[in-house]
């Protein structure tokens, strides 16, 4: 069983919100997600539709891609799905922004898509900052640190910067 579930047995038509809470495990993240998943959701139900937004938060610890050091991110995501209960209905959308339910359905599962979303999320490139300095070449140093005493012609040109600076 889901446990993001929306029950919408009941649901009159027009706008409703609804707040929901899992833990990383429960929905089937890995263990790089430690904080709850927060979901806000906005259902616009129809006659035959339900459309809904999904926006959601969570956290974790994650290893940046350049210097190899973990760090606390943030991970934030949203998306757009429309429930129809015959496909009819859904001419004309992306395939992946619907999906057929059951006219008896009296609720929706969101689990799994927002598994995949909070995934998604993730940056193709982690960075603990924009400007990780990274890992020396030679050495290995974590140059976010400070300098390594590399010779200058491979040290990273931004740290030669850092160095004019400090010798004035
Ligand atoms: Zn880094
Ligand atoms: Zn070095």
């Amino acid at each position: 069983m889901s446990v993001l579930r929306i029950n919408i047995s009941n649901l009159s038509e027009g706008t409703h919100h609804r707040f929901l809470e899992a833990s990383p495990e429960e929905i089937g993240l890995d263990s790089r997600f430690l904080k709850r998943i927060s979901l806000r959701a906005t259902i616009e139900k129809g006659n035959r539709q339900l459309f809904l937004h999904a926006e959601f938060k969570s956290g974790g610890i994650f290893t940046c891609d350049r210097c190899l050091d973990e760090f606390e991110k943030e991970i934030v995501g949203s998306y757009r799905l429309l429930y129809v209960t015959d496909e009819a209905g859904a001419v004309g959308m992306d395939e992946e922004e619907v999906q057929v339910i059951s006219p008896e359905a009296n609720h929706i599962d969101l689990d799994e898509d927002i598994r995949q979303y909070a995934i998604l999320a993730i940056p193709q490139k982690v960075l603990c900052r924009d400007d990780c300095a990274g890992l020396c070449t030679t050495c290995g140093k974590n140059l976010n640190h400070g300098r390594c005493s590399c010779s200058r012609a491979d040290a990273d040109p931004r740290w030669e910067n850092l160095k004019k600076y400090l010798d004035n």
